[in-house]
C-alpha cells in the first residue's frame, strides 16, 4: 500500500493545529511536527526519469506557456496538494511577509503552479484556475 504521511492519519489533529497557526513561530513548529520530509519515501531516481519522459518540453494550454514540476515524493497526491497549499498560502507569507503580497511580477520569479497536475507557468495574468484540473492555482517564488 502507498505511504501515507501522518497529516493524513491524523487529519483531525493537523487541521485543529493548522487552524491555530497565527506567527511564523507557530509555523515552524507546525511544520515540524506534520510535514517531515525525511519521513517520506522519496521516489527512485529511476521512476523520476520515467515520469520525466513525457514532462520534456514546454506547451501552451489556455492561452499561456506551461512548464513541468517534478513530485520527488512517493506521497498521494491529494497529501501532496495540501502540502503544497500550506507551504505556499501559510508558511510563505509569514517567512517572507510584504515580499509575499501582490503586486507580483513574472521577473522576480514568480510562478502559478499546479501541484496536481504538476505544471507552472510564468505568464501571470488571466485566470487563476488549472486549465488541466480545474483546481487554483497556487502562487510560488522561486530562487534561482
Ligand atoms: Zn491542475
Amino acid at each position: 500500500m502507498a505511504y501515507v504521511p501522518r497529516f493524513l492519519i491524523n487529519y483531525s489533529e493537523y487541521t485543529l493545529d493548522k487552524a491555530r497557526v497565527r506567527t511564523l513561530e507557530d509555523y515552524l513548529t507546525f511544520e515540524r511536527k506534520w510535514f517531515d520530509t525525511r519521513e517520506w519515501p522519496r521516489k527512485t531516481n529511476d521512476k523520476i526519469r520515467e515520469e520525466s519522459k513525457d514532462k520534456r518540453s514546454p506547451f501552451n494550454l489556455g492561452g499561456r506557456r506551461w512548464g513541468h514540476m517534478d513530485v520527488l515524493y512517493e506521497i498521494p497526491k491529494d497529501a501532496w496538494v495540501e502540502y503544497y497549499s500550506v507551504i505556499t498560502s501559510i508558511g510563505a507569507p509569514l517567512q517572507y511577509g510584504q515580499g509575499w503580497d501582490p503586486p507580483r511580477r513574472p521577473q522576480g520569479t514568480w510562478s502559478l503552479d499546479c501541484p496536481a497536475s504538476e505544471i507552472f507557468t510564468r505568464d501571470l495574468g488571466g485566470s487563476d484556475i488549472c486549465p488541466q484540473c480545474g483546481r487554483k492555482l497556487i502562487w510560488t517564488v522561486t530562487s534561482e
